[in-house]
């Protein structure tokens, strides 16, 4: 975007005599230079030292593709301006490309780089037919980035795994480029036709460098907030996710439990805790990683069958489950459970498999998390004793219901 302000820069000459305040084009043009080599640096830079997010590093590519497309199209003063005005151009529109190759980088997906490209090999293809005509230059160029803009606004909203406050800033800047390079680009049609225009549009490139001399660190902040918010959140999710099973591990679940209980006042709370049955056979008969899918199927049983984050792994192969409700829906959900993994695991390891669990329940009004828990081991205890595969509650610990 910022070339177009080169194209009409060459003719724009400040009228002192009439302007109320002088915007020299070529002085803000040198800060916008230097001040994108300093931020495509700085992005680099950020990128060395925690390589985490690959984004930033094509961002920082982009910043500096943008200056050096900048610097070879003014290059085009000294040496002609017909090869300067091609590659300057295609570099600055390059620069879109690493752009959005940043952002779908940063969303995890996958960046079609030729695909991407469509833009640049566009420009180079109708370049030697609109070279003379400044109008179709600016159009072509400035409804090419408003559109790269646009891919970028896209695809940090729409395909966002997570929903990063600076994230939804970086798309309200997005936007406002992509259009003002429409905009830019509408300028391009009145150019030549209607004196006024013409005066805006020369007058427009002044206000263009100055607007991206504070637009650029203004982004460049964003994707390094949007950076940062992302690690902080990589590591937060790490501390309360267990790795094999992707569901909530014991911290995660005992700061619910703390809460839960804290919010229920007084209602009833069940306490469900879920050991699987002989799994030490069923690693020596299938293999580890066999019993590990094991463990994965159940954790997902888990999701499917509680409400969200009221599960979590305690360890190995024992998990637990805090309700808001009564003994009763509470061991009718870890019945549920049980009978999804007697099935599952057939599907898993072959119809003889026997793949099964034992689990305790306890409910009270007023305990504590560690309370429940171990009066729902006692229950669990009582529920291997009687030849595992059942739901005991800890209120049924004398007549136990064989499921
Ligand atoms: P019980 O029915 O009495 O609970 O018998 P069990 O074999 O399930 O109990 P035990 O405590 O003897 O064995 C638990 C086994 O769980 C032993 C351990 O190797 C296995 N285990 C713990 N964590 C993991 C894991 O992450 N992956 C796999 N594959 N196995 C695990
Ligand atoms: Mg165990
Ligand atoms: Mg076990």
């Amino acid at each position: 975007m910022a070339l177009q302000a080169l194209f009409s820069s060459a003719t724009a000459k400040p009228n002192l005599a009439t302007d109320p305040m002088t915007l020299d084009p070529a002085t803000l043009s040198v800060a916008f230079v230097l001040l994108a080599v300093v931020l495509g640096s700085l992005l680099l830079f950020t990128w060395t030292l925690n390589r985490k997010v690959r984004a930033l590093s094509l961002w920082g590519v982009a910043f500096c593709l943008l200056a050096s497309g900048f610097v070879v199209a003014n290059l085009g003063h000294f040496s002609g301006t017909y090869w300067a005005l091609l590659v300057g151009n295609a570099l600055g529109l390059s620069s879109y490309v690493a752009l959005y190759a940043g952002c779908r980088d940063f969303n995890a997906r996958k960046a079609f780089v030729p695909l991407m490209m469509t833009g640049v090999l566009v420009w180079c293809a109708a370049y030697p037919f609109i070279a003379d005509d400044l109008a179709y230059r600016l159009i072509l160029f400035s409804l090419t980035t408003g559109i790269y803009a646009l891919l970028c606004a896209w695809e940090l909203w729409r395909h966002a795994p997570q929903r990063l406050a600076s994230q939804r800033v970086a798309v309200f800047l997005l936007v406002l480029l992509a259009i003002l390079n429409i905009m830019r680009a509408w300028l391009g049609f009145s150019l030549t036709s209607i004196a006024w225009i013409d005066a805006m549009a020369q007058r427009w490139s002044s206000e263009m460098a100055l607007f991206l001399v504070v637009f650029a660190p203004t982004l460049a902040f964003i994707f390094l907030s949007m950076a940062k918010e992302s690690v902080e959140l990589g590591y937060k999710r790490a501390a309360f996710i267990d790795p094999l099973t992707g569901i909530p591990n014991r911290r995660a679940f005992m700061q619910h439990a703390a809460q839960l209980l804290q919010d229920v006042e007084g209602r009833a709370v069940s306490c469900l805790v879920f050991d699987l049955d002989r799994f030490k056979s069923i690693n020596d008969g299938y293999g580890h990683e066999a019993g590990d899918k094991v463990l994965r199927a159940f954790g997902q049983i888990l999701g499917e069958h509680l409400p969200p984050q009221s599960f979590g792994r305690l360890g190995g192969e024992e998990f637990a489950a805090i309700l808001p409700m009564g003994m009763e829906d509470a061991t009718d959900l870890a019945e549920a459970v049980r009978s999804a993994l007697s099935k599952a695991g057939k599907t898993l390891l072959g119809p003889h498999a026997q793949v099964t669990v034992s689990v305790g329940c306890s409910t009270s009004r007023q305990a504590t998390i560690e309370a429940l828990l171990q009066e729902a081991d006692l229950a669990l205890y009582r529920a291997k004793d009687h030849g595992r595969n059942v739901v005991i509650s800890a209120r049924s610990l004398i007549a136990p219901q064989q499921i």
